[in-house]
């Protein structure tokens, strides 16, 4: 393709696209450079409460993005009273009604979501002040932007360790003012738990970039780095031969001295350490700012908790907290791992072990006496977990433990199956398991090994096998050969998106010839196995979007091979660009993605952060391109990172079993009422198209999902080039992976210029025979039709405050 610096383009033949454009000298640039830096005043919302963006901003958005509910089960059981049958929307002795508990039971999910990032982050703040003191500058790359969800929630900017604790007491204040609402005879009102539930997911936001900023500068995380190492992942990596420490959660402090003890006892290259969960991403990112090649590896996600643990590979287990498995301490007990729990939240009601001797709590755990302790005291928890592990390992090795069946066991298990279907209907995933047993007693594991990948890891069926059969086990060894091969590769969470890359990319997001940002986050409870959050990062890096991902969707986006036997993060950059695949970090980074979008408005278009964050948010809604994706959401802290996505007018996609949360935001796009806005100019009013049309919603397959993205990106400000790169993107998936052309392509249109370049002339028909515009052939020129026009000077916002002349 040649390069362009003015005009128009055009491309014959477009089959698979890929669209790059680097520079984009207009107006719009100009004006936003001119502008330069207005004096700072903040916004109307310094500090918010739980009403403070009710009126403004969030009925505003839920008149637009309905709340649709999906109860999950037709009672109530919060007090006495109860339980209620809310039945046919009833009204429990209270007087709540059906649609206002599920509101509430929404609502409480998100805040307990909110919870889990604050205190995690409040956690490491007191911790880490003890340990480096109030005054360690935050450090956490090259920008000045430092932390946009605390400058907007509170005004401030702090920039040391210190400077942050406001903040983190405005969050927890917070949430106890949110906490009282769930009680019986608060709130009753659905709409209004709405809102509430959205102000929780904008202090979500807060609390999870406290926990990340304060963790990259003490620990030397990459510090947006588009280069962050790669690290390896999977259970095929591990070194059977070494002593091998799991550490399972998502709170690094104590991991910490777990790794500098190894480091001083020369020990990284003599034992395995690995995580499941945000833990592993937190402890490979650990002291990675200068690069060095990572010693420690990342296992996998949540749903690879039980199997790693029924693999009878790990010597020792430490857990810490969160999306941490209830049956740790029974499962390795079986297997003699030694669990040590290292985070008060998580106990297992253990003996404490906090106050006693190291030597003494080796030799009771090493000799089976306790199956586990708790270990509070991160200087011994260090320094125990790595002497156990080194222990243990021969201890183990010298047992004969096997923890998978032997070849005899595993057909005996087999032939025992009486194919009753208990397990099928069990399971989460509804997995065919009599189907897979009825095949390997014919010798055929295939259909085993492919459960694998799809299986959770719950057990939920062994518990209902009236034959005892350890169902997991039987998956876990016809797949024996694949588990080996699960060999990828990640790159290390990477940290905010900086000022130069907001700078780098701010006008083309804005204009729309940046496609959008795709940001692939969230859990493992995928529909049909891990591979599908690869395909659609593929697809979208593909076609030139910005793709930033986090947690366990970052992690199994490193699983998979091209032919060449390259994992993604080889084949793409790392940089917040075009066509980059930016692995963020751990699940609280996700407060980067939404600061990148904060940052375009903040730094591209100088808009005003502090106290402000329905001018942002309203900002990105109409400008910032961009659409997330939780694929395998399972917790309750996926829904109050989706929810804080909400408020700040970024959208959405989750997989099927999020209808589980029983509370979707989508819009009618045939109520025409719904899609105006003023325009800031003038305050009058000005009819938009329908995009995006759900903030919150569930796609059934990957191949749905990846149309519904694309459009989803679609912003009300495109300019020409832009909205057509978009359509066309949209338009192909659409073809690709439904088969069909969107049939609402055309509600998109504001003259020719938005029409995608290659298929222009026949879309051009296509307008004026199914949809009566009026076409000058000459010119190729739309004459009549589209309702609504390009203005490129139009000032889209929902806020009428905004407006001049308001
Ligand atoms: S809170 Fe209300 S609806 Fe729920 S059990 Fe009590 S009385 Fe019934
Ligand atoms: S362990 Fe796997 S197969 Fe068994 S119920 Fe859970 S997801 Fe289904
Ligand atoms: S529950 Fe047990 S016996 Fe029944 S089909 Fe499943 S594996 Fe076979």
């Amino acid at each position: 393709m040649s390069k362009l610096t003015t005009g128009s383009f055009s491309i014959e033949d477009l089959e698979s696209v890929q669209i790059t454009i680097n520079n984009i000298v207009g107006a719009a640039k100009e004006a936003a450079e001119e502008k330069g830096k207005e004096l700072v005043k903040a916004g109307p919302t310094l500090l918010p409460g739980l009403e403070s963006y009710r009126d403004d901003w969030n009925f505003k958005l839920l008149d637009r993005y309905e709340p649709v509910i999906t109860p999950m089960c037709d009672q109530c059981c919060y007090c006495t009273y109860g339980p209620c049958d809310l039945s046919g929307n009833k009204r429990g002795a209270c007087g709540i009604d059906m649609m206002g508990h599920n509101g509430r039971e929404f609502f409480l999910r998100v805040i307990t979501g909110t919870a889990c990032h604050a205190a995690h982050g409040r956690h490491l703040l007191d911790h880490l002040i003890e340990t480096f003191g109030e005054d360690l500058p935050l450090n956490l790359g090259q920008s000045n932007v430092l932390t946009p969800n605390i400058t907007i929630s509170t005004g401030l900017s702090p920039k040391t360790l210190g400077e942050v604790k406001p903040a983190m007491e405005y969050v927890e204040d917070q949430l106890t003012q949110l906490l009282a609402t769930v009680h019986a005879g608060q709130e009753s009102a659905e709409i209004d738990y709405d809102s509430k539930a959205l102000f929780s997911g904008s202090l979500d936001h807060v609390g999870m970039e406290i926990s990340d900023i304060v963790q990259v500068t003490a620990y030397d995380f990459p510090r947006a780095d588009p280069e962050a190492p790669l690290v390896e992942i999977g259970m095929g990596t591990i070194d059977k031969s070494k002593p091998f420490l799991c550490v399972i959660g998502h709170n690094v402090a104590g991991v910490t001295y777990m790794m500098d003890y190894m480091e001083d006892n020369n020990l990284t290259d003599k034992m395995e350490i690995a995580g499941l969960c945000c833990t592993a991403i937190d402890l490979t990112r650990y002291k990675e700012a200068d690069r060095r090649p990572p010693y420690a590896k990342v296992i996998g996600s949540m749903a690879k908790e039980l199997k790693v643990i029924r693999s009878g590979m790990p010597d020792v287990i430490v857990v810490d907290e969160q999306c941490v498995r209830g049956d740790i301490v029974p499962e390795a007990q079986k297997l003699m791992i030694p669990v040590i729990a290292s985070n008060p939240k998580i106990m297992y009601g253990l003996p404490n072990r906090t106050d006693a001797d190291v030597d003494e709590t080796i030799e009771e755990l090493k000799s089976g006496k306790i199956p586990g302790c708790v270990m509070l005291d991160y200087d011994k928890l260090g320094e125990l977990c790595i002497r156990l592990t080194m222990e243990m390992g021969p201890i183990r090795d010298a047992s004969g433990i096997t923890a998978i069946p032997t070849d005899e066991e595993f057909k005996n298990w087999v032939t025992k199956c009486a194919d009753c279907g208990a397990c099928m209907i069990a399971c989460p995933e509804e997995l065919d398991i009599p189907e897979a047993m009825e095949f390997a007693k014919e010798g055929d594991y295939s259909y085993l090994e492919k459960l694998h990948d799809q299986c959770i890891g719950c057990r939920r069926c062994e518990q209902v096998c009236k034959k005892e059969i350890p169902i997991l086990n039987i998956i876990e060894k016809a797949s024996q050969k694949q588990i080996s091969e699960e060999k990828g590769l990640m790159r290390a969470g990477r940290g905010q998106v900086s000022d130069a890359e907001i700078r780098a990319e701010g006008l083309n997001l804005v204009m729309g010839t940046t496609p959008g940002i795709i940001a692939i986050i969230g859990c493992p409870n995928y529909p049909e196995g891990t591979k599908d959050v690869y395909y659609i990062a593929e697809e979208f890096l593909k076609r030139n979007f910005i793709v930033v991902t986090t947690g366990c969707g970052a992690m199994d986006i490193g699983m998979f091979k091209d032919e060449d036997g390259k994992t993604l993060y080889e084949r793409f950059p790392g940089g917040f660009e075009c066509g980059g695949l930016a692995n963020i970090g751990s699940c609280v980074s996700n407060a980067h993605i939404t600061g990148a979008a904060e940052k375009v408005a903040a730094i591209f278009a100088q808009r005003t952060l502090e106290g402000n964050l329905a001018e942002i948010a309203d900002y990105i809604l109409n400008r910032v391109g961009a659409c997330g994706l939780a694929w395998g959401a399972f917790s309750q802290k996926a829904s109050s990172i989706g929810t804080g996505c909400n408020i700040l007018g970024i959208p959405a996609v989750l997989g099927p079993h999020s209808s589980k949360y029983r509370r979707a935001l989508i819009a009618k796009t045939y109520e025409e009422d719904k899609w105006k806005v003023y325009d800031a100019r003038n305050g009058q009013e000005m009819a938009i198209p329908p995009a995006p049309e759900f903030l919150l919603t569930t796609a059934e397959t990957w191949q749905e999902a990846i149309p519904m993205m694309a459009k989803a990106c679609i912003r009300v400000s495109d300019n020409s080039m832009g909205r057509s790169i978009k359509l066309t993107h949209w338009m192909e998936l659409h073809r690709k992976y439904l088969g069909a052309e969107p049939e609402d392509w055309w509600k998109f249109v504001r003259n020719e210029a938005d029409l995608p370049l290659a298929t222009r002339e026949a879309l051009l028909k296509k307008l004026e025979t199914e949809h009566g515009w009026e076409i000058d052939w000459k010119r190729r020129k739309v004459i009549s039709g589209p309702k609504i026009k390009f203005d490129v000077s139009a000032q889209p916002t929902n806020l009428k405050r905004l407006c001049k002349e308001a």
